[in-house]
């Protein structure tokens, strides 16, 4: 009987490898950073040859870590760092340059002349994407366009393209799969998430040919097995998603209305709406959460640009705290923020604002403020950006929070959890195990081969480290949100008159 599911997080800037027990604890992790190449300003760039072999050493040194053999591992499940662009040569395997990373600028100017053209309503209507750099749509073209002949071998079939699930999988079938899932492919910007195929008009206008695109599976099932020579068993790979919808099956967001939030650098919310897509108005993106039994389940996105980075800020440049991790201590020096509210907007503000002039902001201050006050005033401003995109979220879908599901390192913040929870008015719920993405991806390929039977079989599983309930009146929270709005006003348009 095998005893594991071994999950593949193929991350940013580094590569991890997960084995899991039935009971969903971790047995054994391995990690192993690559190199980021920055070649141009705002240009970000991945060795996928270095993506490939960083995830097989993990994936060998999670197995040599609990003496585990091929046998022992039940079913492979991938989650990757979403968009990044892959173009390989079918018969060679080789790459034809960098992978582009999600990260990356260079097609900005091609996104904003989409936009001008009138496409952002079209774009919105098939793939629920708001027209983008960051979506993989345009940095496949600009490989096509800007890579000598390789247009032309794409057009003879000689290229495959891929996200970074597409490309592991590949190479770890020995080139049998090329296949992406649902979520990933949601990520393109090429995929019609309402008839469920590659979009032919938009890949008419981007002038990509189809025939290099991977086939589009389900999340969860058998897609095909790896090649005995690499792991030493053909293992069934039978689980994908990208790493943000990972996160929220692992976080076992399953019913319509079951959100989570991951406090990180940044911030990524996402709720489950079921199985009708949600298109928002308000500039969230909407997404396929994930694919199996036949059916998609779809889910509203929101992403809020400076989140953890506010404490690294207050570490690094204002020099007020050690460490991000002293912040809850004091922020919990002093009973309130003085009436001073900090807006974080270093990169102009995203949903629901959508103003990229803004600029970060302290107000309300007055002589009595100390630097207590300024921490917890900027773990505050978490919470209230998380707010803004939870109400967004909560008004579109017309969908109860039954609670907010978290994870990240800023969710280890006990001080940060209960401000989200009075400020939302929802219980935030803190899991034992903060590994959802890798957990969501192991949760999808067990699911495939009956090592997990069931979804709720899955939930029993999910073990709450700690419940945050709100601990406010309705009069306390309005006046907290008021002073919030009015300072985010002050935010608006800073930059504006230097452009
Ligand atoms: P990412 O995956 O985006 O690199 P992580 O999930 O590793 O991010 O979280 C790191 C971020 O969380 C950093 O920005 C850091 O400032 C913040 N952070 C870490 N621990 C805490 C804490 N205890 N309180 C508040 N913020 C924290």
């Amino acid at each position: 009987m095998a005893k594991y599911v071994m999950a593949f997080d193929a991350g940013t800037t580094s590569n991890r490898c997960i084995l899991f027990d039935v009971s969903g604890r971790i047995a054994s992790v391995a990690q192993k950073e690559f190199r980021q190449y920055y070649p141009k300003p705002g240009w970000v760039e991945h060795d996928a040859g270095e993506i490939w072999t960083t995830q097989m050493e993990v994936a060998h040194q999670a197995m040599i870590n609990v003496g585990a053999s091929a046998a022992d591992i039940a079913a492979i499940g991938i989650t990757n760092q979403r968009e990044t662009t892959i173009v390989w040569d079918k018969a060679t395997g080789e790459p034809v340059t960098r992978a582009i990373v999600w990260q990356c600028r260079r097609t900005s100017d091609y996104a904003d002349k989409l936009r001008d053209e009138g496409y952002t309503d079209m774009i919105r209507e098939k793939t629920g994407l708001v027209i983008d750099a960051y979506f993989s749509a345009t940095k496949l073209r600009w490989i096509l366009e800007k890579i000598p002949g390789a247009r032309k071998r794409a057009e003879s079939g000689e290229l495959l393209f891929g996200t970074v699930d597409t490309w592991l999988m590949w190479k770890l079938s020995g080139g049998k799969i090329h296949a992406t899932d649902y979520s990933n492919a949601s990520r393109t910007m090429l995929f019609n998430i309402n008839t469920l195929k590659w979009d032919e008009e938009i890949l008419d206008l981007l002038n990509i040919p189809a025939c290099m695109l991977p086939e589009v599976r389900p999340s969860s099932g058998i897609l095909g097995t790896a090649d005995p020579q690499i792991l030493g068993a053909p293992i069934p790979i039978a689980g994908t998603a990208g790493d943000q919808q990972a996160a929220l099956f692992g976080q076992t967001c399953f019913r319509e209305g079951e959100a989570k939030n991951t406090y990180g650098t940044g911030c990524f919310l996402l709720m489950n709406t079921g199985s009708k897509p949600v298109f928002s108005k308000n500039g969230l993106v909407t997404t396929i959460a994930w694919g199996m039994d036949n059916s998609v389940t779809y889910a509203l996105e929101g992403s809020i640009f400076v989140a953890g980075a506010a404490l690294q800020w207050l570490r690094d440049e204002m020099r007020l705290i050690d460490s991000a991790a002293d912040s809850e201590y004091m922020a919990t020096k002093v009973k309130n923020t003085n009436g001073c509210y900090v807006v974080p907007a270093f990169a102009g503000l995203g949903a629901p604002h959508w103003d990229q002039y803004a600029r970060g902001t302290i107000v309300g201050l007055t002589r009595g403020c100390n630097k207590y006050h300024i921490i917890r005033a900027t773990l505050d401003s978490l919470a209230y950006q998380v707010n803004d995109v939870l109400k967004v979220m909560r008004t579109e879908s017309g969908l109860p929070l039954e609670a907010l599901k978290v994870d990240g390192g800023a969710s280890a913040n006990n001080y940060l959890l209960q401000a989200q929870a009075n400020i939302s008015d929802a219980p935030v719920l803190r899991p034992t195990c903060v590994e959802t993405t890798a957990m969501g991806a192991a949760y999808l390929a067990g699911l495939a081969v009956g090592f997990w039977n069931s979804c709720e079989e899955i939930r029993s599983n999910w073990e709450i480290d700690r419940t945050f309930r709100p601990s406010i009146t309705e009069a306390e929270r309005e006046k907290l949100v008021r002073g919030w709005n009015k300072a985010v006003r002050c935010a608006y348009g800073w930059a504006l008159d230097e452009v």
